[in-house]
């Protein structure tokens, strides 16, 4: 009957995980789907504390309940802290530090399961897959937090460090498979493994550019799901092996959509660094001439006013400056007026993927207003005015015309092809590029300068009077 219940839940917590990460597919489901996963894993959690131990046979001693009790309180309270505190901005360290604590739980497993599976090859393979993989996915995910929190800014180049890794890397195989294959009982051998591990996921990550971490982190999120399958294995756990696979596979076709959409090859992510203010050296881009032309609130009211088909273009600036809300009035207000709104979402706008999505999910615009890149890239021929929010890199033309740029065959948005063109960023500073941007000295275009909050508040002013 036990053994009946316990199935039973750890069933229906990996059919909610696989609805939970179907319904994040679409931020009208996201939020549901975000709770019916959460579900899945309470459920599976307390099946195993109270229902797995009388199919096992194991007495469980109060003060051991005590203990697991008062650990999840204190990881739920942090865990909530953190995540209820953090910016929007700050999203991808927060997912990284997260996945780091994955990565670690994984490594703990093996370290705690070794002894217990000496030999058996066949169990021990798992405890040191999921050590191993734990251990570099935990390690990495540090790294990238420091990065990406600017607690370390430039990637480190040790000399060789490709060769380094290479024989780091030959090294923790061939030890793993000693300790397989001899079933040596010293906890030596496994803790050398572990530091081993440790190391190589610090050398894996460290000389990687910034901007290319939230790849990595994808990557080292992969790499936990796969760390955790391998617990799910050991332990003959269905809802650890299914969540495990899971989070590897997304992690996995996330990786792969970054990179597409960034239109560069993992293998230049991992030994390139890119997005370190360092592209000079990748080549800077053409030094661009020309004259910039200015406007103000009203000018860009005026403009607005009486086009017929408006494309908004939102990216990290918006972010930045918290214009969501108002940013929705103004398209709210336009609508009204008859004239046909629509935003275009850029897949790597922002600082994370669905970046713009969550951010305008949160001011309630409506879903089916937001377009992405590839249905919306010939709409901007037929549309008079392009208002371009906080956005630089993902409508900069040189990724198109100048093989030089650092950039260069990143698909963009076609925003020099409508009629009208207004920019609102503060200053003429580059995006995270690092890079020049010749739309802002086209003839079409009118730089709107100034906070994104300040300045579509000034021009929403200007509208409610026309
Ligand atoms: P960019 O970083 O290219 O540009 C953002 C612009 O916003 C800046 O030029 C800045 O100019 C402006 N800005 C900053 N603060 C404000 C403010 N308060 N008000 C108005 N404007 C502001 O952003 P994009 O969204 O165009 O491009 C994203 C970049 O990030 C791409 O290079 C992408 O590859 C990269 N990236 C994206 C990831 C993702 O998953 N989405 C992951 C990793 C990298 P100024 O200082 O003059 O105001």
């Amino acid at each position: 009957m036990e053994t009946f219940l316990l199935n039973l839940a750890y069933l229906v917590a990996s059919v909610g995980f696989i609805i939970g990460l179907k319904m994040l597919g679409s931020p009208k489901t996201a939020r549901k789907g975000n709770l019916i996963a959460a579900f899945g894993m309470t459920l599976a959690i307390l099946a195993t504390i109270f229902i797995y131990p009388h199919t096992a046979q194991i007495k469980v001693p109060g003060f051991v309940y005590a203990l697991i009790f008062t650990a999840i309180a204190i990881g739920t309270i942090i865990g909530w802290g953190i995540a209820v505190k953090v910016e929007m901005t700050k999203m991808p360290e927060l997912v990284s530090f997260f996945n780091g604590m994955g990565g670690a739980t994984a490594a703990l497993i093996g370290l705690l399961e070794f002894h217990h599976n000496v030999g058996n090859p066949g169990k021990m393979f798992m405890v040191i897959a999921g050590m191993v993989i734990g251990s570099i996915s935990f390690a990495g995910s540090m790294i990238a937090w420091a990065k990406l929190s600017g607690k370390m800014r430039k990637p480190v180049r040790l000399p060789s460090y490709n060769i380094l890794n290479t024989l780091m890397a030959i090294l923790i195989i061939a030890l793993g498979a000693y300790i397989i294959y001899t079933g040596v009982a010293n906890p030596a051998y496994i803790y050398a493994l572990f530091a081993l591990s440790l190391l190589y996921g610090v050398l894996f990550v460290l000389p990687i550019g910034g901007a290319d971490m939230p790849v990595v982190i994808s990557l080292l999120n992969s790499f936990t799901g796969l760390a955790a399958a391998f617990g799910g294995f050991l332990y003959d756990n269905m809802a650890m092996l299914t969540g495990g696979i899971l989070v590897g596979s997304a992690g996995t076709i996330l990786t792969i959509a970054m990179t597409k959409a960034m239109n560069r090859s993992l293998t230049s992510v991992i030994f390139g660094a890119f997005g370190e203010g360092s592209n000079a050296a990748a080549g800077s881009g053409t030094k661009i001439q020309g004259n910039v032309k200015e406007a103000g609130p009203s000018d860009a009211a005026i403009l607005l006013n009486y086009a017929n088909k408006v494309i908004i273009v939102p990216g990290y600036g918006l972010a930045v400056a918290q214009a969501q809300h108002v940013l929705h009035e103004l398209e709210e207000l336009l609508s009204k007026k008859g004239i046909d709104v629509k935003y275009a979402i850029h897949p790597v706008a922002g600082r994370m993927p669905g970046h713009m999505n969550v951010l305008l999910a949160e001011a309630n615009v409506d879903y089916d207003k937001l377009v992405d890149m590839d249905d919306i890239n010939n709409e901007f021929k037929n549309t008079d005015v392009v208002l371009v929010v906080g956005a630089n890199d993902v409508v900069n033309p040189a990724a198109k015309n100048d093989p030089s740029s650092p950039i260069y065959g990143m698909p963009i948005l076609n925003v020099e092809d409508a009629k009208n063109i207004i920019v609102n960023k503060r200053s003429m500073k580059p995006g995270y590029a690092g890079i020049e941007n010749e739309l802002f000295y086209n003839p079409k275009t009118s730089m709107l300068f100034g906070d994104a909050k300040s300045a579509l508040t000034k021009v929403v002013q200007e509208l409610k009077g026309m």
